[in-house]
């Protein structure tokens, strides 16, 4: 199957800035009713995969960027939801840039302006945000509940007392 018999039938959807890999396939995903694994044998039935079967979303999901996707992984993906290879890089760590998975972390001040989950938040060298002079939340400072992984940022609440992401700006420390 060629790409151009399945792309008809996927929504694509914009990248916002800054937005980390994990938020833009979840919002992807739901957008086209796709599984993380529907995702990754979508990829595959591309066809830009020349071996090694369906792309590991799952696992790109958890920011598991170990071993980190390859370009011509990035390019199977680009041919499925519709943006660029260069663009979906960004998404990712640079090169060299060490991350924590957990714990995920929010500037509630950003997900304002914008509501996603940046990539720089997960850097290991990064102490705040940097636009707000914020020190960044890394649980509900409601509840204490840690957040799920970007990709389930379905409501933009915390998913135990409901508290909005909007509404937690006022906690945050300056920075
Ligand atoms: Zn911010
Ligand atoms: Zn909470």
């Amino acid at each position: 199957m060629e790409t151009e018999d399945i792309k008809p039938w996927l929504f694509e959807i914009e990248p916002l800035e800054g937005e980390s890999l994990s938020h833009f396939l979840g919002r992807f995903r739901r957008a086209n009713d796709l599984t993380p694994s529907g995702l990754g044998q979508a990829a595959e039935l591309g066809g830009a995969i020349a071996y090694g079967g369906a792309l590991p979303i799952a696992r790109w999901e958890k920011f598991r960027f170990n071993p980190p996707p390859s370009r011509q992984q990035l390019e199977s993906l680009a041919k499925v939801v519709g943006v660029d290879a260069d663009r979906l890089e960004q998404m990712l760590p640079p090169t060299g840039v060490r991350m924590n998975l957990e714990p995920i972390r929010l500037c509630a001040a950003c997900y304002v302006e914008s509501p996603c989950h940046k990539i720089e938040w997960q850097f290991k060298e990064t102490q705040g945000c940097q636009h707000h002079s914020l020190s960044l939340l890394s649980e509900c400072p409601n509840c204490g509940a840690r957040f799920k992984v970007p990709a389930l940022w379905v409501d933009g609440w915390c998913h135990r007392c409901f508290t909005l992401f909007a509404e937690m700006a006022n906690r945050q420390k300056t920075y």
